[in-house]
């Protein structure tokens, strides 16, 4: 049985989402974004969507208090315990470890974390390819040079905590569960990655 409570890393368009969508249909377990649970937000006009809007449209990140809150809720839904697709959370070191504390206390430890590693310039380029085909808000070429200056210097440390943190899969002999794989290619090239490094988590 390969891992089902699965965390998805990687910088702003590194086609987490995409990826995300896949993992989700081959092994039947939710998506938790929490980008789509924030814009969802806005769009309803909630107090959180209200108090998240300017700080989404700028590229930088809602606040630690914000994005827990709601990824905890969703977490302790009962579909998340056969599994869940992280994405988009955590982002900073104390989401992280909030994270953690939370799957402890569910008893549903992660299984996998998924490092989806890209070129920056070229994911730039694909930012700005979707931001015409979706007119997302936050697809300018100031933000997304923004989210990735974001990325580098609050989510990328997380690869290190998950290197050295990493959950432990009973009768694994693996102590990380950090998996880097290579975002590059087509989307089946990459998922079919994917699907490897979790087959082998
Ligand atoms: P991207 O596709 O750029 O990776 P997402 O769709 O995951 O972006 O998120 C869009 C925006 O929502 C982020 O730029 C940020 O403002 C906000 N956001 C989403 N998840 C988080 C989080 N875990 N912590 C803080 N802000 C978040």
């Amino acid at each position: 049985m390969s891992a089902t409570r699965i965390l998805l890393l990687g910088a702003p368009g590194a086609g987490k989402g995409t990826q995300a969508a896949r993992i989700i249909e081959r092994h039947g377990i939710p998506h938790i974004s929490t980008g789509d649970m924030l814009r969802a937000a806005v769009a309803a006009g909630t107090e959180v969507g209200l108090k998240a809007k300017a700080v989404m449209d700028a590229g930088q990140l809602v606040s630690d208090e914000i994005v827990i809150a709601i990824a905890e809720e969703r977490l302790s839904q009962p579909d998340a315990k056969q599994g869940f697709v992280l994405d988009g959370f955590p982002r900073t070191l104390a989401q992280a470890e909030a994270l953690d504390r939370t799957l402890e206390k569910l008893g549903t430890p992660l299984e996998c974390c998924l490092a989806v590693t890209v070129d920056t310039e070229a994911v730039v380029q694909r930012l700005l390819k979707r931001a015409e085909i979706e007119g997302r808000a936050d697809d300018n070429e100031e933000t997304i040079r923004e989210r990735m200056r974001v990325y580098d210097a609050q989510t990328a440390p997380l690869l290190e905590h998950y290197r050295k943190t990493g959950s432990r899969k009973a009768g694994s002999r693996k102590t990380g569960s950090l998996a880097e794989v290579d975002g590059m290619g087509t989307v089946d090239e990459v998922f079919e990655r994917i699907e490897e490094a979790l087959s082998g988590s």
